[in-house]
């Protein structure tokens, strides 16, 4: 993300918590039936953080394409967004007017090992991912299935909003300290919000469960996940996939999900199975 998109954001973000003050907790999504129910900071309007978000994914996909490295893979793209299809209609399941969202998925010709979502459900992979670990169609849907959760359950957003509870101190401060000291702070501020914002552990897990929902319901082995996990472990020992750095992998991650699958593994069985 540029610096100027960072400084545009921590401005709309500061302005948005001084006039239009939401505090509260609440949940963004349906709890499915992975209970995923925890109660969230929100402090930003879902608005302004799309708003942004849009900007930032033009500006990506501009770039790739003028760089010749979108979507350049046809048969690749394709797969992409028919697996992509078969996960949407399920997104229903937590939340009403996901159906509805301008979900889009590209892929950008890259070596490195990594995937993402921005806010608002675009999605970017890197063909790295897909050909280094050799993915299966059921293991892309565990990677788009973990993303859609993220997006479905506004975790950037969240992030912001823990960013902006921040600022207010920081606001505190500065009246306090003087301004030089408070302008040293919302500089730092400003270095880190951004919407490529590493998300929390419990936002991971909360993902995890999600997606392992959304794969099953839409035909894909949930057991997927965890040998796709199983195969980035591996792919590490030969220099760390960058997937791996925002998303930590561990022994008790995937015990989580295999503790999960009693759970999710009906909805597979009664899916149109696709892989
Ligand atoms: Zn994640």
């Amino acid at each position: 993300m540029s610096m100027m998109l960072k400084k545009t954001l921590l401005v709309s973000i500061l302005s948005t918590s001084l006039v239009v003050p939401m505090m509260g907790c609440s949940s963004t999504t349906n709890s499915g039936v992975v209970g995923a129910d925890r109660k969230q900071l929100l402090l930003v309007s879902s608005e302004e953080v799309l708003n942004l978000a849009n900007q930032t994914y033009q500006q990506t996909i501009s770039e790739a394409r003028r760089a010749g490295k979108l979507d350049v893979n046809a048969s690749q793209v394709t797969r992409l967004k028919r697996i992509a299809n078969n996960l949407i209609p399920h997104t229903g399941v937590y939340r009403a007017d996901a159906g509805t969202w301008q979900w889009q998925v590209h892929a950008i010709q890259s070596d490195s090992v990594n995937a993402y979502v921005m806010p608002g459900g675009k999605i970017v992979f890197y063909s790295g991912i897909i050909e280094k670990l050799n993915l299966t169609d059921a293991e892309i849907a565990a990677i788009m299935g973990h993303e859609m959760a993220h997006a479905l359950r506004e975790h950037s957003r969240e992030q912001i909003s823990r960013q902006v509870a921040t600022s207010s101190v920081i606001g505190i401060a500065s009246s306090a300290l003087g301004l030089s000291s408070g302008q040293a702070q919302l500089a730092s501020l400003a270095g880190e919000v951004g919407l490529s914002l590493p998300h929390s552990r419990t936002q991971e897990a909360e993902a995890d469960k999600i997606g392992l929902e959304l794969m099953a319901r839409a035909g894909y082995n949930p057991n997927a996940a965890v040998t796709l996990w199983q195969k980035m472990q591996a792919q590490s020992g030969g220099g760390s996939p960058q997937f791996l750095s925002t998303h930590p992998s561990s022994a008790s991650r995937i015990k989580a999900m295999q503790d999960l699958m009693p759970t999710v593994l009906p909805l597979y069985q009664a899916s149109p199975k696709r892989g």
